[in-house]
């Protein structure tokens, strides 16, 4: 049939249903965010605290965190020295660093210990000096991280944010950054290589957390490593007495902090419902070094940091 033949009334028919298709199948150009995407754009700060001390592997154990650290997106590193002065070899790694940092200090305190077999307190991490037993667990850097941040929190409108305890020889996944920046309140993962076991992790049923696999002290309130699990920073403020203490045993700081913010079932699963690893608790051997004495021809090397 002719194109001129066609009836007015099918034409007119024809043009408002391609109208029609044009207004329904394309996209606005401009449109208002909805709050699910302006909420899905927003990326909470990650507030990590880590301890560390002076000994031979250190740089090579921030050089390796640190490289993990550059690749995490609104990220601020607490970093906490246990020594009365801040040294330079930290000083000057941050600075060169690139990363978003704070660097405190204080050392560790002499424990009232009369000996070793006190085993309430710390008992795999205690050195003696001059007849005194001193206890290396962090507590005092952890605590004062946390002294710093709830400071900086105050004078900040957006107080959101993740609190998470970063040891410095640990191995981390990009991914456990994206797992903790979900968390409601707290939340938790598996952690690798740890408490004698391939993996310690919460047991989780219809998405809840049932139960623990832990076999190193079970019993503990959070039977949980200082790397599987990261608080809301918001919490912060409302439980302004949470902190660490030096007055319980090993393996139960991660109790003593958590039971200001969560119940045990509370605890958010994360990872997969608790199902893959991207936390392992590695630990650098400690070098042993041939004193320069014992060489035929020794080589100085004390203008050299390692
Ligand atoms: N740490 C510290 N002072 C010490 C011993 C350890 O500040 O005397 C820090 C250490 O650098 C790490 C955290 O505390 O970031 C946990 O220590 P470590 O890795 O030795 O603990 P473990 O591997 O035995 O759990
Ligand atoms: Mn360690």
């Amino acid at each position: 049939m002719p194109f001129g033949k066609v009836k007015k009334q099918y034409l007119a028919i024809a043009m408002l249903i391609f109208v029609l298709l044009f207004f329904f199948n394309s996209k606005p150009a401009f449109q208002c965010l909805s709050p699910e995407i302006q909420v899905s754009s927003y990326l909470p700060t990650i507030y990590a605290i880590t301890p560390t001390y002076t000994r031979l592997a250190q740089k090579a154990d921030l050089t390796r965190l640190s490289q993990t650290l550059m690749h995490v997106k609104n990220f601020h590193w607490i970093i906490v020295e246990d020594s009365e002065k801040k040294t330079d070899l930290v000083a000057n790694f941050l600075k060169e660093s690139g990363l978003n940092y704070t660097h405190l200090n204080v050392k560790t305190q002499a424990s009232k210990h009369s000996s070793v077999l006190d085993i309430n307190i710390c008992l795999f991490k205690t050195y003696k000096i001059n007849s005194t037993w001193y206890c290396a667990s962090g507590v005092e850097q952890r605590n004062l991280a946390l002294k710093w941040l709830r400071d900086h929190l105050k004078k900040l409108h957006d107080k959101r944010g993740v609190i998470y305890f970063m040891d410095d020889d640990n191995t981390y996944a990009l991914k456990v950054f994206d797992e903790m920046r979900k968390i409601n309140k707290v939340g938790t993962w598996p952690v690798g290589i740890v408490g004698g076991m391939r993996v310690e992790m919460p047991l989780v049923t219809d998405g809840k957390i049932t139960g623990f696999n832990a076999v190193w002290k079970p019993f503990r309130p959070f039977p949980i490593d200082m790397a599987g699990f990261a608080i809301n920073s918001t919490l912060l403020l409302e439980q302004p007495d949470a902190k660490f203490s030096r007055k319980v045993q090993s393996g139960y700081q991660e109790s003593e902090i958590l039971k200001y913010f969560t119940k045990k079932e509370d605890l958010e699963p994360l990872a997969d419902n608790c199902t893959k690893v991207y936390v392992w608790h590695t630990r650098t051997q400690k070098p042993s070094i041939i004193t320069p004495k014992k060489w035929q021809t020794p080589v100085f090397d004390s203008h050299i940091e390692v």
